[in-house]
């Protein structure tokens, strides 16, 4: 192929952000078609802490570090795990000096509007909602939910477009499985203001209380925001049984908040504090995950990044892995942009392989699903956080010698 190839994104999330950003800085013009009517017709989501050799590695190949230091709250990364007596099992006291600190915490609004300030003016195409990608005559065509929206067409698709991701299916026909665990997502406004107990209680980080196969997790986050979980091991139909669904949905806050106490009644005050006062929103969030590890045959037109390609329940890693995917992907296509086909198929191959290998490497002691059990699940966690922090420390000293 003689020309360059021309490139579209489906989703303005993480991970088609961080592509579009490596792909301009490397002068390949793209375009992110985004379902969303404006960059801020959705609240975001809470607190993410970057990683070193992803999230903040894409940072710095984006030429945003400084940026990001800017907003960065590097004195939030600690965690609290602790029984649901009140009994502390774990603390960052604990730690070490030099433990904490090189994962910096940061609200994703302002993440993600860093990276939308980083593009070229017009790059994301808001409400423009993808409904399906037809591949034909060696081209993607892109159909959208608004059918007064003309098709287009391009050499190559990245579907950032998350776990329902509608470019998916041009690849594998794996769709994500409910993976038994509910999160009913509180934020509260003005906490130190006005409930310094809480405040306090989430410290500089946060504390996860658990047991019980449920857990109420509270996360600290910039401007004197915490946001809430409250989880459940519960089959989907529980939801409506109990009526969360219709509260939630209604915007019936108080009521659902009476419902939750019910469910934590003789959890320690500390923790059921959270759900005693107003909140500024509620959410239930279902969580969803591929069972198994995800591939595909890689095709020349299609690929995909980020939750798109391997979602799983919350582990601390999906926004960072999804940037390191954008990323990686970027540069696999700016490097072969103008590659013969059998060049660019190996390129995307390549980049492939390796998202899948790391995509999917969940750590059994640490796994969400591990904290969302029964019997003393805040002992067992902290032991374990224990263990794999000692590892951590003798991989660091290992590494220095
Ligand atoms: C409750 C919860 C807490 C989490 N906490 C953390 C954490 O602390 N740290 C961490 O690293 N990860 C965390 N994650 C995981 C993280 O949110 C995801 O892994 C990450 O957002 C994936 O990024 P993405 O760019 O692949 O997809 P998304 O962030 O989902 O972005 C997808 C984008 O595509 C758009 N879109 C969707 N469908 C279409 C369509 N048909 N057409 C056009 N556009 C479309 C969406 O509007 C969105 O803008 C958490 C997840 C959940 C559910």
């Amino acid at each position: 192929m003689a020309s360059q190839r021309s490139i579209a994104i489906v989703g303005a999330g993480l991970g088609g952000l961080v592509c579009a950003r490596i792909l301009q800085l490397r002068n390949i013009p793209v375009v992110i078609y985004e379902r969303e009517p404006t960059p801020t017709s959705r609240q975001q989501g809470g607190s993410l802490d970057m990683h070193a050799e992803s999230g903040t590695k894409a940072l710095e190949m984006a030429q945003l570090l400084d940026e990001f230091k800017k907003v960065a709250r590097y004195e939030d990364q600690n965690i609290r795990i602790v029984g649901i007596d009140g009994t502390i099992h774990f603390a960052d006291e604990e730690l070490a000096e030099g433990q904490v600190g090189d994962r910096p915490e940061v609200d994703r609004t302002l993440l993600r509007q860093m990276f939308l300030d980083s593009l070229k003016p017009g790059t994301v195409k808001w409400n423009h909602g993808v409904s399906k990608v037809i591949q034909e005559n060696n081209k993607a065509t892109l159909h959208f939910l608004d059918s007064a929206l003309e098709p287009v067409v391009y050499d190559f698709v990245v579907g950032a477009d998350g776990t329902w991701s509608r470019v998916r299916p041009t690849l594998s026909s794996v769709v994500p499985e409910y993976a038994g665990i509910t999160y009913i997502d509180i934020f509260l406004a003005d906490v130190k203001k006005n409930y310094p107990d809480l405040a306090a209680f989430v410290k500089g980080g946060m504390a996860m209380v658990l047991g019980d196969n449920k857990g109420i997790l509270a996360q600290k986050n910039g401007n004197d925001v915490v946001r809430v979980y409250a989880a459940f091991r519960k089959p989907l139909a529980w939801l409506d049984e109990v009526g969360l669904n219709s509260l939630v949905e209604g915007g019936k806050h108080a009521e659902a908040r009476e419902l939750l106490l019910k469910q934590f009644e003789g959890w320690c005050p500390e923790a059921t504090g959270y759900l005693k006062v107003p909140c500024l929103s509620m959410d239930v969030r279902p969580l969803y995950q591929f069972k198994n590890r995800h591939t595909w045959d890689t095709n020349p037109h299609v690929s995909l990044v980020g939750d798109a390609a391997h979602v799983t329940v919350p582990n601390g890693e999906g926004a960072n892995s999804a940037m390191l995917n954008g990323l990686d992907l970027a540069n696999a296509i700016a490097e072969n942009i103008s590659a013969n086909e059998e060049s660019w198929l190996k390129a995307i191959k390549g980049f492939e392989v390796e998202m899948q290998r790391c995509g999917w490497e969940p750590d059994d002691e640490l796994t969400l699903d591990a904290f969302i059990s029964d019997g003393d699940a805040a002992a067992r966690a902290a032991a374990n956080m224990r263990k794999l922090m000692a590892m951590a420390m003798a991989a660091a000293g290992g590494a220095s010698h």
